[in-house]
């Protein structure tokens, strides 16, 4: 896969892209990434990149054309990558939307700054708006970093193995299970006995329904419209009955 990301700040992005999981990623070359700064693209003599919004008395808007001779100038000669703008008013991402986007060739992520970014431009280049949750920061660099980050870890060879993804929290709609690691007793609470058994069938079934417990308890918001068998929903109301 091939991300580029339009923004004014790319030494933000940098760093984190280079480091840790995403930055081993980069190295061993599953996905490749190239941050490009906007200012580079403006015909204006001092750099400018923005400008007043009509009848607005506050903030500045990024302008199209720096942004559009972005795109075009990057894109030039190849397939049109799928074109993100990470903007507060998009869709909000989700693990799915993420497997979604992993699957993709080509992303070209679109990072606004002050005020956002002239409609005109929304219009012309960008297929899909994409949120990271009801408040409004002040860029969207750390939007593209979350978004980069979510769809490297499910791209093959990112992670060890596919359940290191596949059974983490969202992935098939529950929360994980509670992990435990060294020691066997930390401040007199125990690891529990069933994971020290190596009984894998039995491990398996318990990491099951303490997912669901922990669902239950932390976001039962999310079991509506999840296919439960009655075992699950037997589960499930043992936990309702004894919060009450
Ligand atoms: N005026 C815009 C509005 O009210 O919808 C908000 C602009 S915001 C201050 C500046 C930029 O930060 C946006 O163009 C966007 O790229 C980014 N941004 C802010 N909050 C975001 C969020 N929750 N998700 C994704 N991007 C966000």
């Amino acid at each position: 896969m091939n991300i580029d990301i339009a923004t004014l700040f790319p030494e933000m992005l940098e760093n984190y892209l280079s480091q840790s999981i995403v930055g081993r990623a980069r190295a061993k070359e599953i996905f490749t990434v190239s941050c490009h700064n906007i200012r580079d693209y403006t015909k204006d003599k001092h750099r400018r990149v923005d400008d007043t919004p009509y009848s607005e008395q506050k903030g500045m808007l990024m302008q199209c054309d720096p942004i559009y001779n972005c795109f075009c100038a990057v894109t030039e000669g190849r397939p049109r990558p799928h074109v993100i703008y990470m903007s507060p008013q998009g869709r909000t991402l989700t693990q799915k939307k993420a497997l979604e986007l992993a699957r993709k060739e080509s992303l070209f992520i679109l990072c606004g700054h002050y005020e956002g970014v002239d409609e005109r431009i929304i219009e012309t280049l960008v297929d899909e708006e994409i949120s990271i949750g009801d408040y409004v920061l002040t860029g969207g660099e750390l939007p593209a970093l979350v978004l980069v980050d979510a769809v490297v870890r499910m791209l093959e060879g990112t992670l060890s193995q596919p359940d290191c993804y596949e059974d983490e929290s969202h992935f098939r709609g529950l929360l994980e299970y509670p992990q435990y690691t060294r020691p066997e007793v930390w401040h007199d609470m125990r690891v529990p006995e069933i994971l020290l058994s190596g009984h894998h069938a039995n491990i398996k079934k318990w990491r099951h329904e303490q997912a669901l417990l922990a669902t239950a308890r932390k976001r039962p918001d999310l079991l509506e419209g999840l296919a439960l068998s009655d075992e699950d929903l037997a589960i499930i109301h043992k936990v309702s009955e004894n919060d009450e």
